[in-house]
């Protein structure tokens, strides 16, 4: 499901995913103007299937170009992301990656790492905490607007780059919604 394109308030419908021919699960999802609800069902390893039901509130932004961009809250630390994750395991929700612990740590990829450390020391230099940029900050005082564009331009392709990492080496063990 795209953000970007769909969730238009009043849709209805289920997205199912497969992996390897196993047929995994189908998520019964309804938009409503600020959030979404979804409805499925998630065990444990080897326990039972329970049902859950979830809100995903919406956030937007202005972009630069005008417009605005779309996010998702994650319901446990409230940070505006693009992509959620939902396990199989012990947290039944659709999460943040952070929230889930899928972090370059666990992905124990030496690339990914160094695509994040990067990211997050172009953050300090403009006065930003390590971890998901999820605004635009102020530019710092004395700084060129030429290099602060650049920097953000940087961290947004790094943060990206390390996504996309993220999501490759998760997208079998998880379900996406993006
Ligand atoms: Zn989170």
């Amino acid at each position: 499901m795209k953000r970007q394109n769909g969730l238009i308030p009043g849709t209805i419908g289920t997205m199912s995913w497969s992996s390897h021919r196993n047929e995994r699960g189908a998520v019964h999802f309804e938009v409503h103007k600020k959030w979404l609800t979804l409805k499925y069902q998630h065990r444990e390893r080897g326990g039972a299937w329970e049902d859950v039901e979830q809100v995903v509130y919406f956030d937007q932004t202005p972009c630069n170009y005008g417009g605005h961009r779309k996010w998702f809250l994650c319901s446990k630390c409230e940070k505006r992301v693009e992509i959620l994750y939902g396990m199989d395991g012990a947290n039944k929700y659709f999460l943040c990656r952070e929230c889930h612990g899928l972090t370059y740590a666990s992905c124990n990829a030496h690339q990914t790492k160094r695509i994040f450390t990067k990211a997050n020391r172009l953050k300090l230099k403009i006065g930003v905490e390590p971890g998901i940029m999820d605004f635009i900050p102020e530019k710092p005082k004395g700084m060129h607007r030429s290099t602060f564009d650049n920097i953000i331009h940087e961290i947004q392709r790094l943060e990206y780059l390390g996504d996309q990492a993220v999501v490759k080496k998760w997208e079998k063990a998880c379900n996406l919604l993006r």
